[in-house]
């Protein structure tokens, strides 16, 4: 078999675990076994072990006593944990990068959200949602200037989404979550940092709410 260079082929192996796990192809609670997946992904094992790794540290899996590695379960208590803490970074993410965006990066952002309102439009797979979502928040708090509030809102985010159930599913759910990102980004484009954390909190407190409701 031949493999790249170890540099490359380490985030390559991360990328494809972490989107088996955010997916659900490798299901909450799911056993996350180095020699099944280096089979499975055509690697060598020493990737596979270090991804599963890095996806612990991301908190997508844990470790469980004499039985190894599994995809962590988010269930209906942790999410709201996960939820609550989020509101607030993400309010302050979006309050740093509303002084900080460039032109360009409210394009890009614009562009973003062109394509997720297309993507709700065509009701394609909800996977591809997830994947989209994430890209909007993650191009927001790296536009932060804030390495630890990055790091800290990547593993929430993560986790958040590792939360089954109907939650981001629902077509209406799916709407609303859109209409609170044009919001965020009206006031992203507006500049003012206080409207940017306020839309910014009130998106995930939606989704507390949305929660709740069901
Ligand atoms: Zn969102």
């Amino acid at each position: 078999m031949t493999e790249p260079d170890g540099e490359l082929l380490g985030p390559t192996v991360h990328r494809q675990l972490r989107h088996l796990v955010l997916s659900g192809e490798l299901a909450p609670g799911a056993p996350l076994s180095v020699l099944a997946l280096s089979a499975r992904l055509g690697v060598s094992r020493s990737p596979v072990r270090e991804a599963v790794q890095q996806l612990i540290s991301e908190g997508l899996a844990v470790t469980v006593p004499h039985a190894g590695a599994r995809v962590a379960v988010v269930d209906d208590a942790r999410i709201r944990e996960v939820l609550a803490v989020r509101a607030v970074l993400d309010g302050l993410a979006a309050a740093c990068a509303a002084t900080r965006l460039t032109e360009s990066d409210l394009g890009k952002l614009t562009a973003l959200l062109t394509t997720q309102e297309r993507h709700l439009r065509d009701n394609s797979d909800p996977a591809r949602d997830t994947e989209l979502d994430l890209e909007f928040h993650t191009f927001i708090r790296d536009r932060a200037g804030n390495a630890t509030l990055a790091a800290e809102l990547a593993r929430l985010e993560a986790q958040a989404h590792l939360y089954r159930g109907d939650l981001w599913a629902h077509p209406r759910n799916r709407s609303t979550a859109l209409r609170e990102h044009r919001r965020i980004l009206d006031a992203l484009e507006s500049g003012h940092p206080g409207d940017a954390r306020a839309a910014a909190e009130a998106h995930v407190c939606g989704l507390i709410t949305r929660l709740d409701r069901r």
